[in-house]
């Protein structure tokens, strides 16, 4: 029997299904490999020329990494998978012409669809919180707060009058908890040589979290020896904090209590983008975008939602990058099945364990059956497997490289800094 491809070979150009996939992160990406060998016409759609490795953000954000080491180009990717990339913000889809239209009004045609879009902070609504506090989930985002972060430090050093400064990270999940370590680290081991006029004790690293603990989805012994590592680096933790409101240089809190805070990063939730609102696709629980077991939109048949964005009635997945790359494999084999006239098959979410950093030589790793492992074991683990999901080889020297002379020579105060006008995104 021929396959799709000799199949694709033997039709006319217009015979060819068209996929189109909307936002290459990790789920886009590998939903577009996977459709690699599949003959069919695959598009790539994304408001960047870039795809952003957003596990290691925060090191951008601290000065250990550029920007150019978390981005990936999309379009020598499209080049390789056989794919086409179109530079655009998808802004409406069309389900009965099967038409994703883009922001420059530009129409692109599908026989599938694939919604890979990721998510964005969510505020639940704390006045002043979109307003006054910096979010973590691009590019931009990053650099704006490490140039934040540098600008306070050298206002620091120039202030005689020994005034304090600090940085409140809300949320004390796996983001909030890895940019409060190396925040700290920061001050304590590469401040005194990088800022010697600046007495390290008048820069303030808060991490304020809702619930009775940090890092929730971890073994509490796991929790616990992160929330002793960040007191060691004499990190302020607050647990059962809620916010009530943020102000430009306030956070208050729900008990009355205002805490200082020239910087307020929130890592406290994600929620679905609000353009996805307008897309007509049925949302679930923090605007999530419902799917079948089978990873099809609720309701339409050629529409696939992956990743972040995607969550399967009653089977919510973790917001993580495995579920992402595992979701996208999936809706690519579904397409291939169906383009094929066979029936689709349920999608089984394989855990392969999770983890976090909270700084250098510590970091904390679960993996299934109940199998744990922290401190230095954990953390070469850690920067192990980021390098080696890291796409593309520069982007894994250079972050081999500013990674180890970050972790080696912190004491020497290095912090990387560049160009602060990367592209959009
Ligand atoms: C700071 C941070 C740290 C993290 N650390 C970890 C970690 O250590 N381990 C882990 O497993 N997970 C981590 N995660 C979570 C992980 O990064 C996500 O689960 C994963 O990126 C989700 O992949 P995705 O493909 O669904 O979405 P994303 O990676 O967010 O990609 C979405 C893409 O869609 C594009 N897009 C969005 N809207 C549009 C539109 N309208 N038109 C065109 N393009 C659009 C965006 O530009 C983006 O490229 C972290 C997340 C953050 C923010």
């Amino acid at each position: 029997m021929a396959t799709l491809e000799e199949k694709a070979q033997q039709q006319p150009a217009a015979a060819v299904p068209r996929v189109v996939v909307v936002g290459i992160g990790f789920a886009g990406l590998a939903t577009v490999s996977r459709l690699r060998r599949s003959g069919m016409q695959v598009t790539l759609v994304d408001r960047n020329i870039y795809s952003t490795f957003q596990p290691l953000l925060y090191q951008v954000a601290t000065g250990g990494l550029t920007p150019s080491d978390v981005a990936y180009p999309l379009r020598g990717f499209a080049h390789r998978y056989r794919a086409r990339f179109t530079h655009g913000e998808v802004t409406a889809i069309d389900y009965a012409a099967r038409t994703v239209i883009l922001a420059n009004g530009d129409a692109l045609d599908y026989d599938y669809l694939v919604v890979a879009t990721g998510v964005s902070a969510a505020y639940y609504g704390v006045p002043g919180a979109d307003k006054h506090s910096q979010g973590l989930y691009t590019r931009r985002d990053a650099v704006a707060l490490r140039d934040q972060i540098l600008a306070g430090l050298e206002r620091l050093s120039g202030d005689s009058r020994g005034s304090e400064w600090a940085v409140t990270v809300v949320g004390g999940g796996a983001t909030g908890v890895e940019l409060a370590g190396t925040l700290a680290e920061l001050r304590n081991i590469a401040l005194p040589t990088a800022y010697p006029s600046i007495d390290r004790t008048r820069m303030h690293i808060r991490l304020l979290e809702m619930a009775p603990s940090l890092l929730a989805p971890f073994h509490p012994a796991l929790r616990e020896y992160a929330h002793r590592q960040l007191l060691a680096r004499e990190v302020d933790v607050r647990l059962n904090a809620t916010i009530r409101e943020v102000t430009a240089d306030h956070v208050v809190l729900a008990n009355g209590e205002n805490v200082p805070s020239d910087i307020t990063v929130w890592a406290a939730g994600v929620g679905a983008p609000e353009p996805l609102g307008s897309w007509g696709l049925p949302q679930g629980r923090g605007g999530r975008i419902l799917v079948r077991p089978d990873l099809r939109v609720v309701d339409h048949d050629r529409v696939f939602a992956v990743g972040d964005i995607a969550m399967i009635e009653d089977q919510p997945l973790p917001q993580l990058a495995q579920p992402a790359l595992q979701t996208g494999r999936h809706a690519a084999d579904q397409i291939t099945r169906l383009a094929a006239g066979q029936p689709t098959t349920r999608f089984e979410y394989h855990d392969k364990g999770i983890m976090a950093t909270i700084g250098r030589h510590s970091a904390i790793v679960q993996l299934p059956h109940g199998l744990r492992v922290r401190g230095f074991p954990a953390w070469i683990s850690w920067l192990g497997l980021h390098l080696v999901t890291l796409l593309g080889s520069r982007n894994r020297i250079s972050t081999l490289i500013n990674l180890s002379y970050r972790y080696l020579s912190w004491g020497r105060g290095g912090a990387l800094i560049v160009d602060s006008d990367p592209p959009p995104g």
